[in-house]
């Protein structure tokens, strides 16, 4: 008999009931014991939900994320709120984001506001978790109370509950040593936390715990393969059975490690390392459990059940009770429930399959592979004829599409010449000055634009009726930056809902789920568009909207569009063809609209790239291969435009240093980055490599309430300057303005116009 279980649960809700009850305790409508009692619920209902599987995860669920979590069972919480009193929930949310509840007067002197904890993405998934911080000096403690109060739940549910834990190497190489000290050092002290928690889970009758160690499918340096063999070596003595878990991709040269290393059970991620699986058995001890993560954890397609039978049942009847089968990797990364989506087009539905639909999928391979073949026939039979029909679906396969997809060559992403030879065309053609100014795209987004958008989503408020209020705050916007006097003007994407969803809407091969949500960090969850098929683009996207901008004014107008690599990196993509033939048909349709846009007459368009970093693979060994693909997708989107035409580029975040030399290849004529709060220092990357083309480093964060002064904007400036030359320098804030309030966007853009003339005038 095969095991069947599962590494996590989505812990948000089907409803996004976690994410209101948080928002609700967070601004003081709720209490503590109403969260509280939420999570309890959540987590009952999740178990439930689960039933009918073998082992269930337990330890998965967290109020906030379950990095921190497990920093607050080892007892590592940031010096800054050590000593804090009041509730433990509290103090967690303190670290997470800075503060707890509102009205918590009685706290207010002593554990008011702290600096929140820093966040990070969860290897290359688009969740975030909050980072462990270390010193040299770090004690680690055991605090079991989480665990506590979770297994009882369990255990009262009766079901068969399996803690999931981060492994030691894992916390430790997904924290930050503050001081710079060596991390590894702090293994000898938080080895015995881990021990106490496993013969406490002794103690609590647990048969079997999984221990994540999901660095074991990065590139490890020498140091952290021997500190694997070291620790694992030092849980030897143990009562309960352990699970090494890994998963996001291939083990490769830590395969033989992972092997080696005394645990009960392995699981391999057999969506990204099914050729790692026949070695596993190989060299897997005789006595030692292999748990196949056989459903794509992380995509939202139905399984081929019948092709993953065809592999699978010969390993158990390799393997017979020592093989186990659950999901690639935890569910945290899918939404719950398909059931949900009523409005989902029926066929397209059909190819899906979400957290519920995918254990479903488990307990019919489970069935299958028990010799009950015959009892799940007909599941057997509608699944094969689901993934047939998807396959041969007109719906799916566009040959016009394929066609032009085989025409690309390597023309189509250069320019007509380089960027010196643009550059003097640009000039005479936009005139503009020294230090032009800029902003990233959008301006606030009002409540009244909000109202306008749900209203003619819901059929309140007609075509012409919700055309005219966007045309009145484009207008809005038009206006407030000519008083600003800004250069370059922006029409300040008032339409648009979100930056993919948006273009997504208007593609071809594109679906919209209701209530896919799937967690992002905290309470913020994300609803990726589905991409189901070729993609085309029936008629021009922005033309209009930025055709009105450009008539209101004489100043140039920036078309503004999200770039292929974004659009990819933010969906939910097929997985029956190569990440990158999708996002080389995304790159022709941005690239036809950007000629449209060229062809009516727009002179700068800004092509946003604010997720291309993001997709980096785990391993560097294939980081090439990605930057090669996403670069020309870039290429080919932007670049058929003439000489004159002025290409932007736009990417939220900081760290170049090592993809410089792609961002540099893509050869937009200007590109503005995150800049303002690391002091210019990350400008040092485009210094290092002579960056060749234009740059407009933020100068305002837009992350903040706070209004930066002309003094500060120029000191920025001038360090910029310090690195790249001068006339080669934009002004412009690190991102877009849609999240912030005009009254703080106002002075800001006027302080930083003030600035931008002051450098002027000193330069002459
Ligand atoms: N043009 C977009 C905006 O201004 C860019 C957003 C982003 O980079 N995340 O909102
Ligand atoms: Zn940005």
């Amino acid at each position: 008999m095969v095991t069947t279980h599962n590494l996590g649960f989505p812990r948000i809700g089907a409803q996004r009931e976690l994410k209101f009850g948080l928002e609700r305790y967070w601004k003081g409508e709720s209490s503590r014991d109403e969260l509280k009692e939420l999570g309890a619920q959540l987590r009952a209902r999740h178990w439930s939900d689960q039933r009918g599987l073998d082992l269930v995860p337990v330890g998965d669920f967290a109020f906030y994320d379950q990095v921190l979590d497990m920093s607050f069972t080892l007892g590592n919480l940031p010096e800054r709120v050590r000593g804090f009193h009041g509730d433990k929930l509290d103090n967690y949310f303190r670290v997470a984001r800075g503060r707890s509840a509102q009205g918590e007067e009685q706290h207010a002197g002593c554990c008011g506001g702290v600096a929140a904890g820093e966040m990070t993405k969860w290897f290359d998934t688009n969740y975030h978790y909050i980072v462990p911080e270390f010193t040299a000096g770090t004690q680690f403690n055991l605090d079991t109370s989480n665990f506590l109060e979770q297994l009882r739940e369990a255990r009262e549910q009766r079901v068969k509950a399996k803690p999931v834990i981060l492994g030691p190497l894992s916390y430790l190489w997904l924290g930050k040593a503050k001081d710079g000290s060596d991390k590894l050092a702090l293994l000898p002290r938080i080895m015995p936390v881990y021990r106490a928690l496993l013969d406490y889970f002794r103690v609590m009758d647990v048969e079997w715990v999984q221990i994540d160690e999901p660095v074991l499918a990065t590139e490890l340096e020498p140091a952290w393969r021997d500190a694997f063999t070291t620790a694992y070596a030092g849980f030897e003595e143990r009562g309960v059975k352990l699970l090494l878990t890994t998963y996001f991709g291939q083990l490769k040269e830590n395969l033989d490690l992972a092997c080696a290393l005394p645990v009960d059970g392995l699981h391999i991620d057999a969506i990204n390392a099914r050729d790692e699986l026949a070695l596993a058995v190989q060299k897997l001890p005789a006595h030692s459990v292999l748990s196949v993560g056989a459903i794509n954890g992380r995509n939202i397609w139905k399984t081929d059940l019948n092709a993953t039978l065809e592999w699978l049942a010969p390993l158990a009847q390799q393997l017979g009770e020592r093989l186990w089968i659950a999901p690639s990797c935890s569910l945290l990364h899918v939404p719950v429930d398909l059931a949900s989506e009523a409005r989902l087009d029926p066929e397209i539905r059909s190819w899906l399959a979400f957290a519920l639909q995918k254990l479903d999928e488990l307990r019919i391979l489970a069935a299958a592979l028990n010799g009950q073949r015959d009892a799940v026939a007909a599941e057997l039979a509608a699944n094969a004829a689901a993934i047939a029909a998807r396959r041969q679906s007109p719906r799916v396969h566009n040959p016009a599409v394929k066609a032009a997809l085989a025409r690309i060559d390597a023309q189509l992403g250069k320019r007509q010449n380089g960027y010196a030879a643009r550059a003097e065309k640009q000039a005479a053609l936009l005139k503009l000055p020294a230090f032009p100014t800029t902003t990233i795209g959008s301006f606030p987004q009002t409540a009244e634009i909000r109202r306008a958008r749900s209203q003619y989503k819901s059929g309140a408020l007609e075509h012409t009726g919700y055309q005219a209020a966007m045309r009145a705050e484009i207008e809005r916007s038009v206006r407030e930056q000519e008083q600003l006097g800004l250069d370059v003007l922006v029409h300040g994407e008032a339409e648009r809902n979100d930056m993919v969803e948006y273009f997504g809407e208007q593609l071809d091969g594109y679906a919209f789920s209701q209530f896919g949500w799937v967690q992002s960090y905290g309470s913020r969850c994300v609803k990726p568009p589905i991409l189901f098929g070729d993609i085309s683009r029936p008629n021009a996207m922005t033309v209009e909207w930025i055709g009105y901008a450009q008539s209101l004014t004489d100043k140039p107008m920036k078309g503004m569009l999200t770039g292929p690599v974004t659009i990819l990196n933010w969906s939910f993509v097929r997985d029956d063809q190569p990440r990158s033939v999708s996002c080389y048909q995304l790159a022709l349709a941005i690239r036809a609209e950007v000629l449209d846009l060229e062809k009516a007459g727009v002179r700068v368009i800004q092509i946003d790239e604010a997720a291309l970093r993001e997709g980096l693979p785990l391993r560097r060994a294939q980081w090439g291969d990605y930057l090669r693909w996403a670069v020309e997708s870039f290429r080919i989107a932007a670049n058929g435009v003439g000489d004159a035409t002025q290409i932007h580029t736009h990417m939220c975040y900081s760290e170049f240093n090592d993809i410089i030399a792609s961002i540099a290849d893509m050869d937009a004529d200007v590109i503005t980055i995150e800049t303002s709060r690391s002091d210019m220092e990350l400008l040092d990357a485009f210094d290092h490599f002579n960056y060749p083309n234009e740059i407009g480093p933020g100068v305002y964060d837009i992350h903040s309430p706070n209004i930066p002064t002309e003094q500060h904007i120029v000191q920025l400036m001038r360090k910029a300057a310090e690195r790249i030359p001068a006339e080669r320098l934009w002004v412009n804030p690190d991102c877009g303005l849609k999240t912030r309030q005009w009254a703080e966007v106002l002075p800001a853009l006027s302080n930083m116009v003030a600035a931008a003339k002051t450098l002027r005038a000193q330069a002459q």
